[in-house]
């Protein structure tokens, strides 16, 4: 398989399961830019990715605190989870920098919401996801997401195991 890797999801739970088919082929120092428009579900992955790293307690959307880390669970692949919303930032690169050295210490992972925006800064090994409300459904009430996923750097010898893992979600899933 090559990136990009596309998925639709039909509802919040399709989107979490994704998610939850990418967290357990994290490592420690890896980040997931999540990236789409307001209301696309960047916080919903971001509950999905956190569940399925065993977090216990709930997951909000970090826009005021910029950055919250939780506690993995012990059988999860990385001990603790960076869950960042760079929106609104105006210091990002400071930020980013400091939190991205705690990163590999800690065992971590990061999920950043608006992470096209800190690309940048955020390092090599970067797993893109894009999630688009596609065109035909485009109401306030539409649950169809389209989801796209590039890997970059370290990430090039996953893309065959998460494409796998994607497809048992959607086994009909055109190649
Ligand atoms: P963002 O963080 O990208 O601004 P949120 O995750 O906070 O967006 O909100 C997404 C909203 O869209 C939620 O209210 C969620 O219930 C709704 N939604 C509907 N369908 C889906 C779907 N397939 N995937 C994700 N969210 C969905
Ligand atoms: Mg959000």
């Amino acid at each position: 398989m090559e990136w990009p890797l596309t998925v639709h999801t039909e509802s919040p739970d399709g989107t979490k399961a994704v998610a939850a088919a990418i967290a357990p082929r994290c490592r420690s120092g890896d980040v997931v830019l999540l990236i789409g428009d307001l209301g696309a579900g960047k916080t919903v992955f971001a509950q999905g990715f956190a569940a399925a790293l065993g977090v216990e307690g709930p997951v909000t959307s970090p826009t005021f605190t910029l950055m919250r880390q939780y506690e993995c669970a012990a059988w999860a692949p990385v001990e603790t989870l960076m869950h960042a919303d760079v929106y609104r930032t105006g210091s990002l690169p400071e930020v980013l920098d400091l939190a991205l050295a705690e990163l590999v210490e800690e065992q971590a992972v990061a999920v950043v919401e608006w992470g096209d925006m800190a690309a940048a800064v955020l390092g090599p090994d970067t797993l893109s996801v894009t999630l688009r409300v596609p065109e035909s459904s485009a109401s306030d009430a539409a649950t169809a997401r389209d989801i796209t996923i590039t890997g970059h750097g370290n990430w090039a010898g996953r893309c065959d195991e998460l494409a796998s893992a994607l497809s048992l979600l959607q086994p009909t899933a055109a190649p």
